[in-house]
């Protein structure tokens, strides 16, 4: 019954953008005494175009508008609408791979899935020094994966994952700066401006993409073609063709005259 529900525009964090949206739930709550009078409007809604659900919050008060003269000597007044979303609105699009980390590792493995999205989580929220410190963590994680003992220092990680061929020696030293960032933002307090941030992300995305993604993408398209391949039907072998001029082969049941 679909032409029953109500529809509002709001912005689809996934689709990034104004949309429409179908108000799957909503409830209200108003204040009203002698010196201000707030209202708060909650809404559970499903993005009509990419079905992403999320909670819009709209709140008005009688405090906070805008005024101004009709023209005719008249006061016109516009209540200022304040909107918050549940989840944050995203302010960076997550890879395209992402929800493949949580597919593709066994049950209970997922960590760096969820280290991953507690950053953007993170950077929706405006915590940049919190990201900074998850994308330091995010790395740790990845190392960990690629064999690389967590007892290590950074350095002799990046040592490692040089030696073993998993990074060059220019992506070593943009990785030491990267860990160099988390370790600010750990231990004194460092708040990186959005671009150092966006920096920071784009070198982990990169990271990530090229140790982890790419591998087990790799993987997968052989194991595919190993499955063609033994699927595929031999080629039959050629019977040898007789030799112009040769006389055709005795039967070796043939009897003599
Ligand atoms: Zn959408």
């Amino acid at each position: 019954m679909v032409g029953d529900i109500s529809k509002r525009k709001a912005e689809c964090s996934t689709c990034g953008g104004e949309r429409n949206c179908y108000v799957r739930a909503e409830h209200q709550w108003r204040v009203d005494s002698e010196d201000i009078s707030a209202h708060r409007l909650y809404q559970i809604l499903e993005c009509a175009g990419c079905e992403h659900t999320f909670v819009r919050v709209g709140y008005t008060n009688s405090e906070d508008y805008a005024s101004w003269d009709d023209g005719h000597g008249n006061e016109e007044k516009e209540y200022i609408e304040h909107i918050e979303y549940l989840p944050a609105l995203a302010k960076r699009a997550r890879p395209e791979w992402l929800d493949s980390l949580f597919l593709s590792w066994p049950p209970g493995e997922s960590r760096l899935y969820e280290v991953l999205d507690e950053v953007y989580k993170a950077i929706d929220a405006g915590l940049v020094m919190l990201s900074a410190v998850g994308v330091r963590t995010a790395f740790d994680v990845v190392a960990a994966k690629l064999g690389v003992d967590a007892a290590l220092s950074f350095e002799e990680k990046l040592d490692e994952l040089l030696s073993s061929n998993h990074i060059r020696s220019d992506e070593r030293a943009h990785l030491a700066v990267l860990i160099e960032a988390g370790n600010a933002a750990a231990h004194r307090g460092w708040f990186p401006r959005q671009d150092e941030l966006v920096t920071l992300i784009d070198l982990l995305e990169r990271f990530v993409t090229q140790t982890v993604i790419e591998p087990e993408a790799a993987k997968r398209r052989d194991a595919e073609l190993a499955a063609i391949r033994d699927g595929v039907p031999p080629k039959q072998k050629r019977l040898p063709k007789p030799k112009l001029g040769s006389e055709p082969a005795k039967s070796e049941n043939r009897r003599g005259p």
